[in-house]
């Protein structure tokens, strides 16, 4: 499997996981794996869960996650899911030249869904000198999230660094597509077949989303988990999740429809291409990621 670009069918859907690229979270800029991905977990539970998953906790000193995007061609709507981290690190940004090799341009592209504000997933938002990158699409967004980030008084308990380049993703990338804007507020239909979400916590307004056609019926997820073990610890929440009860409550929430309905499961951070099944496991969950 190439690490660019995962060809896969919703019903009568055409749809790709496509990559923007890879970052690594790691200090001083960020703090350790462990404790950025599960703040507030019990130090040795964490050990231990980390080296059932084949990772020695003191050797974990970087957590490297990919970046995944996802088009998906209804026949009628070509849609694109968050548009990457553009130039945060010379790993990133490489959604446009990807879409590219798949033979689509930023022209084609008729809506672009937000799934929530953070620098990964809006960082593509324009080019150049805040001209918007697709310029003939509608940008879908929560509105709760649009107006957190764009209100200029963003409330964030984070680290001054990491604070300063949320906000600087926000300013530079959302106020120029202003004008291409379609907020949601509500859980309604996007374009067919592709449902908006509530999935409040990660962020004020972060959405998932349902997508159908001839009854399969994936979600997307987005940044609900960051890395597998989120599933088998629900309650483990991330030092960059906003509202951490909420977080929980979605995660719960969005697990059990997703093993319920045996739904293919997208996620934004989980292992290229970011595509699995949630199965139980205890009292929580576990990810099964497909084989490609
Ligand atoms: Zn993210």
């Amino acid at each position: 499997m190439n690490n660019d670009s995962f060809p896969f069918k919703i019903g009568d859907f055409e749809c790709i996981a496509i990559s923007d690229g890879m970052f690594k979270y790691a200090p001083p800029i960020f703090p350790p794996p462990a404790t950025f991905l599960f703040a507030n977990a019990p130090k040795e539970r964490c050990d231990q869960e980390l080296r059932e998953h084949n990772q020695q906790p003191e050797q974990w000193k970087e957590w490297k996650s990919p970046y995944i995007c996802m088009i998906v061609n209804t026949g009628k709507h070509l849609v694109l899911v968050d548009t990457g981290a553009d130039d945060i690190d010379s790993n990133t940004g490489k959604l446009l030249q990807n879409l590219q090799t798949e033979g689509i341009t930023p022209e084609d592209i008729d809506t672009v869904i937000l799934t929530h504000g953070h620098p990964d997933h809006i960082g593509g938002n324009t080019v150049g000198e805040g001209k918007p990158a697709f310029p003939n699409a509608s940008y879908v967004m929560w509105k709760d999230e649009w107006d957190f980030w764009t209100s200029g008084q963003a409330e964030l308990k984070l680290d001054e660094h990491i604070k300063e380049v949320l906000l600087k993703f926000a300013r530079r990338n959302l106020p120029p597509i202003q004008g291409q804007l379609d907020l949601v507020d509500h859980e309604t239909e996007i374009v067919p077949g592709i449902y908006a979400i509530a999935a409040p916590g990660h962020t004020p307004g972060h959405m998932a989303l349902s997508i159908s056609s001839r009854g399969e019926q994936p979600l997307c997820i987005s940044d609900t988990v960051l890395h597998p073990i989120h599933l088998e610890q629900p309650e483990w929440y991330a030092a960059v999740d906003f509202a951490p009860e909420q977080v929980v409550t979605t995660r719960r929430k969005l697990l059990k429809r997703a093993q319920t309905e045996k739904a293919l499961t997208f996620a934004f951070h989980l292992p290229f291409p970011g595509l699995g099944h949630v199965i139980k496991k205890g009292k929580a969950w576990q990810w099964q990621p497909i084989k490609g």
